[in-house]
């Protein structure tokens, strides 16, 4: 560790760097000071999320896929690596468990050898399709073990499975955060989530697509709230492991937030529904009691007004591609 500017600056690995969250995270961490080594394999995410960051002569950007080993010398890491959205976990769902398996497994050898605090990115997946509502930490969850789902919500549970007894045999300092949907700029375009479709659909005019009936709800933090949760929970002391929720209790239907989208972006596109994916929760909203307690943590940003950012982000960066398509 050195000291720099009068804060401690350490070493800091941040996987899946390049995407959507850990490109938000890097940047904080990289503004505070801290060496960051940002890796990713650009499966969901983008090097354009990182490039304005390496110039900085603390950043340094590694391609690289968490499945296999890495060596390096590090205080701390975030450990992201993992597509998130449902289209792309889908996509190759073998690589999807090994992402979240080896890639967990490596990473705490990783931790394990250079004696580093270790973070994981968990998430509300683990409950499945709950039947107790909101879901606390202490909820098991209801996941189908092999549907199409399970790639990701079981390489998940896996994962906080390793990290747990990771900590137990090894003495490994484990941070495991379950995040529930967020969203906000620099998700990909083409990223398939349901807050980042809505957005692109209404901006060029296309059909809204609502899968099923639109009663299902989720809950959405602004990424600004989530990542000051992230950085809450790896300040913690070393006898705070988590699980602990990280998310937006405010819980929206889907319908409701097609309706809110239109609203803000004053489009005329025509809502459709399309049939529901298989095994998709009906329900989800985050108890987060024990992260108010633990960290004095609660997301501060409301929907709508997150979703104006998050418009605006995308509304500029659709111009910029039109503006290229037509040059
Ligand atoms: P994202 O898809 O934008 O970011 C994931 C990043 O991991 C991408 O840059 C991707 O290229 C990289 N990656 C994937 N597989 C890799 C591999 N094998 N090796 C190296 N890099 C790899 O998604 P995000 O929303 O930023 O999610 C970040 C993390 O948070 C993920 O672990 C995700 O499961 C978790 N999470 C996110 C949400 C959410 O709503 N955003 C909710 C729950 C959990
Ligand atoms: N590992 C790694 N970087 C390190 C240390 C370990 O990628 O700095 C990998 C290592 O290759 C192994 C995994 O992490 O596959 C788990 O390490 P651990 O020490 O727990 O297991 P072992 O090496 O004893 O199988
Ligand atoms: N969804 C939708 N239209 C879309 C994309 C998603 O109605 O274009 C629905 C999806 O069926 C789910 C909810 O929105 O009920 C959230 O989906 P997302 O993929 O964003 O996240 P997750 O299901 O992993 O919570």
């Amino acid at each position: 560790m050195k000291h720099l500017r009068g804060i401690t600056a350490r070493r800091i690995l941040v996987t899946g760097g390049a995407g959507f969250l850990g490109s938000h995270l890097c940047e904080q961490l990289v503004a505070d000071g801290h060496e960051v080594l940002c890796v990713d394999n650009y499966f969901s995410g983008r090097r354009a999320n990182v490039t304005h960051l390496l110039d900085m002569p603390n950043f340094e950007l590694l391609r690289h896929d968490v499945t296999f080993p890495l060596f390096v010398e590090v205080d701390e890491i975030f450990n992201l690596a993992c597509p998130a959205s449902p289209v792309h976990y889908q996509f190759d769902p073998v690589q999807t468990v090994k992402t979240s398996v080896h890639g967990a497994i490596n990473m705490l050898g990783l931790a394990k050898r250079t004696r580093a605090k270790v973070f994981q990115a968990s998430t509300s997946e683990v409950y499945g399709d709950p039947v107790v509502h909101p879901q606390e930490e202490s909820y098991w969850g209801n996941v189908n073990p092999i549907g199409p789902r399970a790639c990701y919500d079981e390489g998940k549970r896996c994962a906080e499975t390793l990290f747990f007894d990771y900590h137990r045999q090894h003495g490994v300092r484990i941070k495991v955060a379950r995040i529930f949907n967020t969203y906000g700029p620099r998700m990909h375009p083409q990223d398939g989530r349901v807050v980042s479709n809505f957005i692109v659909q209404a901006l060029r005019g296309d059909d809204i697509t609502i899968y099923g009936d639109g009663s299902q709800t989720r809950s959405f933090c602004f990424y600004a709230d989530m990542i000051r949760g992230f950085r809450a929970l790896m300040a913690t002391d070393d006898d705070v492991t988590g699980p602990i929720n990280l998310g937006n209790p405010h819980e929206f239907s889907m319908r409701e937030l097609a309706d809110l989208v239109l609203d803000l972006t004053g489009s005329s596109s025509r809502i459709v529904h399309l049939p529901a994916p298989q095994d998709d929760p009906k329900q989800r909203q985050p108890d987060i009691a024990r992260a108010r307690e633990v960290l004095d943590w609660a997301p501060t940003v409301p929907l709508r007004e997150g979703l104006v950012e998050t418009i605006r982000y995308f509304d500029d960066l659709l111009s910029r591609t039109t503006a290229r398509a037509d040059a």
